[in-house]
């Protein structure tokens, strides 16, 4: 048994229950803790960081962005309600963590990173732990990822300012979508969106967060 690693969990279950009256969400299943438990965090940050790797905390992974708090990545799991049929987009792979973490409760997860560098780093990762269900594609997650649409559950890991439109059209009836919408460095909160069967589309906050903004290649060329 690894002592840091069950502190984590521990910790993640106490957060959990601090932040019900939130979230309504008093435990984290134990599938997604055992999903945790088999995802070695250490293996998805850096050297400097690896002391740190299973602290309850979001830490950096270069590029200016980071890997989310171990907590927000079991809420996140959770809340997206995974199945062992199911095929998730994830936008903002980072490091690969969360993506990994999903990939062990689903059939498939395709996750898009707009920095090239991250996308490179976290495909090189995921071929050296041997994980063959994690597709990783460089290129703006505003637009989703049509070719394998429509998905039984959307998690966008970094902020928009809005939910971009052609994610919820990839999201298929009675499915969901978890993404944080607020302002680039201000407040966040993070949003449950469900897609009704009839395609209706409501939305409900469960929790203020703080996430790294999300981009747009259009503001930035060297993103394109
Ligand atoms: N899920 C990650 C955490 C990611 S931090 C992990 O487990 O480590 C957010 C990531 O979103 C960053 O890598 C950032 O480059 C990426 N990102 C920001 N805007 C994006 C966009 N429009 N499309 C795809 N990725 C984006």
């Amino acid at each position: 048994m690894n002592a840091s690693l069950e502190r984590m969990l521990h910790e993640i279950q106490v957060e959990t229950a601090d932040s019900s009256a939130w979230t309504g969400i008093s435990a984290i299943e134990p599938a997604v803790i055992d999903a945790l438990r088999q995802t070695d965090r250490g293996a998805f940050v850096g050297d400097d960081y690896r002391h740190l790797a299973y602290a309850n905390r979001p830490l950096p992974v270069g590029f200016g962005q980071t890997i989310s708090q171990p907590f927000i990545v079991a809420l996140m799991t959770q809340l997206l309600l995974p199945r062992p049929d199911a095929t998730m987009l994830e936008i903002g792979t980072g490091s690969c963590y969360q993506a990994a973490v999903l990939a062990r409760l689903v059939k498939r997860v395709v996750s898009i990173e707009i920095i090239a560098a991250l996308a490179e780093r976290a495909t090189k990762q995921i071929a050296k732990l041997a994980i063959d269900n994690v597709d990783i594609h460089h290129g703006d997650g505003y637009r989703g990822w049509p070719e394998l649409a429509p998905y039984d559950g959307i998690i966008v890991t970094a902020c928009a300012t809005e939910i971009p439109p052609p994610l919820i059209e990839q999201l298929k009836p009675g499915a969901r979508m978890v993404i944080p919408v607020g302002a680039a460095y201000g407040p966040q909160d993070l949003l449950v969106v469900e897609k009704s069967l009839a395609g209706v589309t409501s939305s409900r906050s469960v929790l203020p967060v703080a996430f790294v903004p999300f981009k747009r290649s259009a503001d930035d060329p060297a993103l394109a």
